[in-house]
């Protein structure tokens, strides 16, 4: 199975795709989380990376298909990936349709408005990386009580800019692949439990799953 997440940011992407791949035993494949570790890494590419995620900005396409390229050759995509956060323009995705056949296209579908509010309150732990939302100035992780951070391009400023940047950029791939034939639209507003459960039951009325 070769699935793309597809979304603004803070729709949920990364939440139902870490789910949907152990689910269905395919690789999940995050750019963001790959170019979040080579800025860690320091290596040069994460390096200039970070000049553009900084600004709510996107990379340059060619350094992202290069990413690609190389990661869907990896062992552990032979059953088959999931793309999280990828293609986000259309040359992107043109490059992609020559790469690979992909079997669905998932969009989660949020509001600008709570996208906005999500974001500011998005947090991950810092020492096991558990997604969580800050509630009233809690800043420890619910499930091993590490520390909570802000991903620094959640900060308010560069969040309006990832939007602006989705909604000129990415959110045309909602055209592109819905004239494919190979987009499913799933109401992303609601509680991860049910936005998980709405995700597979589509995805098995469409394709054979266990
Ligand atoms: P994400 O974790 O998917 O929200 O990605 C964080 C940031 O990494 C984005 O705001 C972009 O700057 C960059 N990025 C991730 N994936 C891509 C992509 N497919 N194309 C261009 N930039 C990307």
């Amino acid at each position: 199975m070769k699935l793309v997440f597809l979304g603004p940011p803070g729709a949920g992407k990364g939440t139902q795709a870490v789910r949907v791949s152990a689910q269905l035993g395919i690789a999940h494949i995050s750019t963001g989380d790959i170019l979040r570790t080579a800025i860690q890494e320091g290596t040069p590419e994460g390096m200039l990376a970070k000049t553009y995620i900084d600004k709510g900005q996107l990379v340059p396409d060619e350094m992202v298909l290069a990413i690609v390229r190389e990661r869907i050759l990896r062992p552990d995509c032979a059953k088959g990936f999931l793309f999280d956060g990828f293609p986000r323009t259309i040359v992107q995705a043109a490059a992609l349709e020559k790469m690979v056949k992909l079997d669905q296209v998932v969009n989660l579908d949020v509001s600008d408005d709570l996208i906005v509010s999500r974001l500011s309150a998005r947090r991950t732990c810092g020492v096991c990386k558990t997604p969580a939302i800050a509630k009233d100035g809690e800043a420890v992780c619910p499930v091993c009580g590490g520390q909570l951070i802000q991903r620094s391009d959640d900060k308010p400023e560069t969040v309006l800019n990832r939007l602006g940047v989705y909604h000129k950029q990415t959110a045309p791939l909602i055209a592109f692949y819905r004239s494919l034939g190979l987009l499913m639209n799933v109401d992303g507003s609601k509680q991860p439990d049910a936005v998980f459960d709405a995700v597979m039951r589509q995805l098995g009325e469409k394709h054979d799953i266990d």
